[in-house]
């Protein structure tokens, strides 16, 4: 018999459309995919051939479990350049990917019991390892009307005895919703008042448009920095998914017991990942200008063609690469055997009727709204986007 904890786990509701956009796929059907949760860029060459080398110089062992000092310094040298955060090398552990990093948090802070704060929207995985954890996830409804915003006061209205931690994601997948300095100072107030840490997934730090500014709730002042662990990585902003390099910055407290969790569960992320994590960090940066412009195109086009559409009204997005419209005017239509009451409903039939994959808004806690992610081709988003409307304006 399974353990408990395997019973309570979902299954990522992302790879479920995924795994049907494929099999449809497969069976020679032409799918337009806005279902992808990575850049479609190729990881620069540059990087490429620091892990060749390592490669090749025999850099190929078991390495420090939390990460190699010359990458820890690198980190600390981006964290201090980019964020304008002074860690040291105890700070700092490097995982195997951000999802890694923030698994281990969980690990390391969450006792049974314990509640841990999700603004909704959410990504899927916040509360999966919560639940993981045996804490518990306690979500706060966020607005379209606040730009999916999350008000202090509903923070504070939602903090209770058991109150551990609070789970902060800016730029948001899925909303796209980039905090300012002034949101996150009121959030910092709340957050010293009650003494509850922020874990900050700043995963999409650099994927951020229209001159907005990234700042890291750490970094307002030294006392919000003590119960902040900071997680980031390269996998959206070097195009790095598969070398898995994510790592955290926090409390040396923390940090360590999160290494002790790592020796015992998967010890170092990959020798030759780490190499290459150092080229992607201390090498030429303007791979990611390139990317960024090209997403903005992208992101300008989608979301001026899906306000176009009757009945969709979609937000334009601050940062990351998701478009979130609110389709809630199709719920309670119909079509040939089609009836469209959720988010769930009307992705399949848009998979099925109109041969495009995206993610419905359940998986992240808002049934009102679709995730598109435009990590495609601009080509392939008007052929999107015009199957889209067909098939809407085929539901009556
Ligand atoms: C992609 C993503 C991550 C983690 O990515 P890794 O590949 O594990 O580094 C973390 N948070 C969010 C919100 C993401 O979208």
């Amino acid at each position: 018999m399974l353990s408990e904890r395997a019973g309570k786990i979902k299954s990522s509701p992302t790879l479920a459309i995924d795994a049907k956009a494929k099999s449809i796929k497969e069976a020679g059907v032409d799918i337009v995919n806005f279902g992808a949760g990575e850049p479609d860029f190729d990881t620069p060459d540059n990087i490429k051939e620091a892990a060749i080398k390592a490669i090749k110089d025999g850099f190929t062992k078991y390495t420090a479990v939390g990460g190699i000092d010359a990458l820890k310094d690198a980190i600390i040298e981006k964290l201090k350049k980019d964020n304008n955060l002074d860690y040291k090398r105890e700070e700092i552990i490097v995982s195997c990917g951000a999802k890694h990093s923030l698994y281990n948090i969980a690990q390391a802070l969450f006792s049974p019991g314990d509640e841990v704060l999700i603004p909704s929207p959410y990504w899927v995985t916040y509360p999966e390892q919560v639940i993981l954890n045996d804490a518990i996830p306690v979500f706060i409804k966020t607005y379209e009307s606040d730009s999916f915003m999350v008000k202090p006061e509903s923070i504070e209205s939602h903090i209770t005895q058991k109150t551990k931690a609070l789970i902060l994601n800016s730029p948001s997948n899925p909303t796209g919703l980039t905090y300012d300095r002034k949101n996150l100072e009121q959030i910092a107030e709340i957050v010293l008042k009650h003494n509850i840490y922020v874990i900050s997934d700043e995963i999409y730090e650099k994927l951020i448009y229209d001159g907005l500014e990234h700042v890291s709730i750490a970094s307002l002042d030294n006392s919000v920095k003590k119960k902040t662990i900071v997680v980031n990585g390269l996998s959206k902003s070097h195009a790095m998914t598969g070398w898995r390099i994510g790592f955290a910055a926090g409390p040396e407290e923390i940090i360590k017991a999160m290494t002790d969790i790592q020796s015992q569960s998967t010890s170092n992320p990959t020798s030759i990942s780490q190499k290459a994590a150092i080229e992607a960090l201390t090498g030429p940066q303007d791979f990611i200008k390139t990317m960024l412009d090209e997403f903005d195109r992208r992101r300008n086009f989608l979301v001026n063609e899906l306000n176009s559409i009757p009945g969709v009204t979609c937000l334009t997005p601050g940062g990351a690469f998701y478009a979130f419209p609110n389709t809630s005017f199709f719920y309670g239509k119909k079509t040939d055997n089609y009836k469209i009451s959720s988010s769930n409903d009307l992705s399949m039939y848009l998979l099925e009727k109109a041969n495009v994959a995206m993610v419905h808004g359940a998986a992240f806690g808002d049934d009102s709204y679709m995730r598109l992610s435009y990590a495609t081709s601009i080509n392939e988003i008007k052929k999107g986007v015009e199957r889209i409307k067909g098939a809407l304006n085929r539901l009556s």
